[in-house]
């Protein structure tokens, strides 16, 4: 049976309630996780509140820490509540992405140093910045799950710059499983369907994009995120301990079709 009973797990990338982050959030919940909610602050206290809104009452998370994956002292600070309020972690959700939108449509030799720089730290680097606070925490059997996309295996148009970025990223995850590994901490990667989000907003043609799938797919649609946190939850379970530095299609069968 899916058991999380007594788990605790930290969860990135809540931004609204069509966040891939808030799917896998509720599904670790219901398997009976301690939740712990990061996200990303502003000037104004706006997402904050956004996000307080949506989480306080149905997750009654542990834990609500602002955590801009570009600012060092937050990324320390959210480590150090967690060692302060659990002691020990079982499970990360690396859920988050950016890249500017010139980076998502076009010309894919028009995207600038600054542009590359900055999708690349946002989206690829911060899992490995993140997994090196986890890894003192973690129990023995725990997982660390991150969020992928076929745009980065095979050419898909516009999702350009973030192709690029989820390239790194799968293999930031076999590099960190082969090191973590030996404390019996598993890191894997889900590779979702495209889901109407704020972030694939930002991505040229997104509509098409699912049009496209919910004709092509085996199963003749695109995912949900509740589909993507049920996989996620497997992956953070023992039911999986056998599972280490993969990358898991949630897509409806997509990527095995040639035409
Ligand atoms: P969301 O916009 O809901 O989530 C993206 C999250 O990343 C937001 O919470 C955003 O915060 C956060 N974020 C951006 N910059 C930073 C930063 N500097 N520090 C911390 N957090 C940051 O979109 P999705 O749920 O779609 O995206 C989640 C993940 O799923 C991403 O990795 C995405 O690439 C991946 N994915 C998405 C697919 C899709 O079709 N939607 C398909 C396959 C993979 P805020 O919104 O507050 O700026």
């Amino acid at each position: 049976m899916l058991d999380l009973t007594g788990k605790n797990a930290l969860v990135t990338g809540i931004a609204n309630n069509r966040s891939i982050a808030w799917g896998i959030a509720q599904q670790l919940h219901q398997a009976g996780a301690n939740i712990g909610v990061t996200y990303l602050p502003d000037p104004k206290g706006r997402f904050e509140k956004k996000v307080r809104e949506l989480v306080e009452e149905p997750l009654k998370p542990s834990i609500f820490v602002p955590c801009d994956v570009q600012n060092e002292e937050q990324i320390q600070e959210t480590f150090k509540t967690v060692a302060q309020e659990w002691g020990k972690l079982d499970i990360l959700i690396h859920c988050l992405a950016f890249a500017d939108k010139e980076g998502l449509s076009g010309d894919f030799s028009a995207i600038t140093s600054e542009a590359f720089t900055k999708a690349l730290e946002i989206s690829t680097f911060s899992l490995g910045r993140l997994a090196r606070e986890a890894k003192p925490l973690f129990n023995p059997g725990g997982s660390i799950v991150t969020l992928t996309y076929i745009g980065g295996v095979k050419v898909i148009p516009n999702y350009n710059l973030m192709g690029i970025a989820k390239a790194g990223l799968e293999m930031t995850v076999r590099y960190l499983a082969a090191e973590l590994g030996a404390a019996d901490v598993r890191v894997n990667a889900i590779s979702a369907g495209p889901i109407r989000t704020l972030a694939s907003s930002a991505v040229g043609g997104i509509l098409d994009m699912i049009h496209h799938v919910e004709n092509v797919a085996p199963l003749k649609r695109t995912v949900t995120q509740l589909e993507v946190g049920n996989t996620a939850a497997f992956l953070c379970s023992d039911l999986s301990s056998g599972i280490t530095g993969q990358v898991i299609y949630v897509d409806a069968g997509y990527n095995i079709m040639g035409m």
